[in-house]
C-alpha cells in the first residue's frame, strides 16, 4: 500500500509516494509517451523537480568580526577560506528612532540573525541569558514544515542557546551543544555532526574574535583571531567536502556572519549606534540576489552614510528557508527579512503609524521594472488591499483600535514572496508621530 506523503514545503504542495517525488515525474512521462502512440513525438520534459529535502544550509557566526578588519584580512592573505565567498555589507540594530532599533548587542543580534526579526518581536533585548526568545525561531520554521528534519545549534557563548532553551525543549532544535567558550570545541562538534550526522541546518558560533576585541582591541592579535577563526571555518568546510563525497546530491547553501562591529577607533565594545557597530557583513557560497549584490545608494533614511541600503542581519532567515524549500505562510507572514536567494520581493519595507488619524502608511522599494503583478497587503492576517506591483506606498486609514499602544502586523506580498513590518501605533495620542 502506498500512502500518499504531503509535503508543506516546496513551491507547490507536492503529493509523493513512498518511493520519492522522481518516480513521479518519470511515470508521468512515461504515460506521456505510449499515449501518443507512437510517430513523432515531441514532449516538452517535464520542469525539474526540486528535491527539498536535499537542500541544507550551514550557518557559520563569527562573534564581533568587524566587516573592514576581515577585508584587511583577507588583503593579507590571513583569512583564505572567507575569500572564497561572496561578501557584501550588511547592518545590524535595526533602524535607529524607529520600532526596529535595538542594541548592537550579542544577545539581540544572534536572536535576530536566527529568526529573522528585531528585538520588536523577538524581545531579547541585551545579553542577559535569562531572555527567552519570543518569535518564530528558523528552527521552528524548519520543523513545523517537515517535522523529520533535523537541526543543530553548537555554540561558544553558551547565552545564544539559553536564549533559544525552549526550542531546545521542544525538539525544534534536535542537537543542542554549549561549547563554553572553547571555539575549538565547535570547530570539532561541527565537523562531526557534518561527516557523521543526520542533519539539515546547522547554526555554529565562534567567539575568539569578540574576546580577543573585547581585551585587546584592534591589534595584531585581533587579526590572528580573525585568522585562526578563519582556520576553524576551514576545518568545517573540509568536514562539509567529506561529507558531500558521501551524499553528492546534497545542495548546501553556506552563510558566515558576525553579530556586530565595533565601537571606533580602538575596536574594544560595542553595543551603541554607530556606523562602525551597526556595520557587519554576509559571506555566502550562494550566487545572491539584488538585496544583496545592489544595495539602495538613496534609501529613505539616509543616516550612517546610507547604511540602510544594504542588505541586514534579518535577511539571513528568509535566505535560509528559500533555499530548503519552506513555504511562507503568506497573510500571517511575520519576518523582517528579505531573502538573498531568488526573487527578493519588495524591499525597504517600513510602516509609520499616524496616532491622531489613527493611520498607519507604509512605503516599501520594488527591486525591478514594475510589469502590472499584483501586490497584496495583509493586517493580522486579513488582505487589506491588492495593488500593482508600480505601487510604493500605502496608508492604512480608518483603523478601529482603542485608545492605547497597539501593534499590527503587516505582511507586503508581491510573486507570492512576504515581507513583514510591526507598526506600533499609540491611538489617541494627540499630534505626535511615531516611525
Ligand atoms: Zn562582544
Amino acid at each position: 500500500m502506498i500512502i500518499p506523503l504531503h509535503f508543506h514545503i516546496g513551491g507547490n504542495m507536492l503529493t509523493v509516494n513512498g518511493r520519492g517525488k522522481r518516480l513521479a515525474v518519470a511515470t508521468l512521462t512515461t504515460v506521456f509517451l505510449y499515449g501518443c502512440g507512437g510517430g513523432e513525438i515531441n514532449v516538452d520534459p517535464p520542469a525539474p523537480v526540486v528535491d527539498y529535502s536535499k537542500h541544507k544550509a550551514l550557518v557559520i557566526g563569527v562573534d564581533g568580526m568587524q566587516y573592514e578588519k576581515l577585508q584587511e584580512a583577507i588583503a593579507a592573505g590571513q583569512a583564505p577560506n572567507l575569500a572564497r565567498f561572496h561578501l557584501a555589507k550588511t547592518y545590524g540594530g535595526g533602524i535607529v528612532g524607529s520600532v526596529t532599533e535595538q542594541v548592537t548587542s550579542s544577545g539581540a543580534s544572534w536572536t535576530t540573525i536566527l529568526t529573522g526579526v528585531w528585538a520588536n518581536r523577538h524581545k531579547v533585548t541585551s545579553n542577559d541569558d535569562r531572555f527567552r526568545n519570543q518569535a518564530d525561531s528558523v528552527f521552528k520554521l524548519i520543523k513545523d514544515a517537515d517535522a523529520r528534519r533535523r537541526t543543530a545549534s553548537i555554540v561558544s557563548w553558551n547565552t545564544i542557546n539559553n536564549n533559544f532553551a525552549r526550542d531546545i525543549d521542544l525538539r525544534h532544535i534536535t542537537h543542542a551543544e554549549k561549547c563554553s567558550e572553547d571555539d575549538q570545541c565547535v570547530a570539532d562538534k561541527v565537523s562531526g555532526l557534518l561527516v557523521f550526522g543526520d542533519v539539515d541546518f546547522v547554526f555554529a558560533h565562534f567567539d575568539d574574535v569578540d574576546n580577543v576585541g573585547h581585551s585587546v582591541g584592534f591589534v595584531p592579535a585581533y587579526q590572528a583571531a580573525i585568522q585562526s577563526t578563519d582556520a576553524r571555518i576551514g576545518q568545517v568546510l573540509a568536514a562539509l567536502q567529506r561529507r558531500q563525497q558521501n551524499h553528492p546530491d546534497e545542495d548546501w547553501l553556506i552563510i558566515v556572519t558576525p553579530d556586530h562591529g565595533r565601537s571606533l577607533p580602538g575596536g574594544f565594545g560595542h553595543g551603541s549606534q554607530t556606523l562602525s557597530e551597526k556595520t557587519t557583513f554576509i559571506a555566502t557560497n550562494k550566487e545572491a540576489n539584488a538585496q544583496f549584490n545592489s544595495p539602495f545608494k538613496d534609501p529613505a533614511d539616509m543616516a550612517f552614510n546610507g547604511l540602510y541600503g544594504n542588505a541586514t542581519q534579518a535577511d539571513i532567515v528568509p535566505t535560509v528557508l528559500t533555499h530548503l524549500g519552506v513555504k511562507p505562510d503568506v497573510p500571517n507572514y511575520r519576518i523582517d527579512g528579505v531573502p538573498l536567494l531568488g526573487q527578493p520581493s519588495v524591499r525597504q519595507l517600513t510602516a509609520r503609524a499616524d496616532d491622531e488619524a489613527r493611520s498607519v502608511t507604509l512605503q516599501w522599494r520594488n527591486s525591478g521594472q514594475p510589469s502590472g503583478k499584483p501586490l497584496t497587503i495583509y493586517r493580522d492576517g486579513k488582505q487589506i488591499a491588492q495593488l500593482d506591483d508600480a505601487a510604493t506606498t500605502y496608508i492604512d486609514q480608518g483603523l478601529g483600535v482603542p485608545d492605547g499602544v497597539a501593534e499590527l502586523n503587516y505582511s507586503v506580498v508581491l510573486d507570492q514572496i512576504p515581507v513583514a513590518y510591526l507598526a506600533r501605533i499609540n491611538a489617541g495620542k494627540p499630534a505626535q508621530v511615531n516611525p
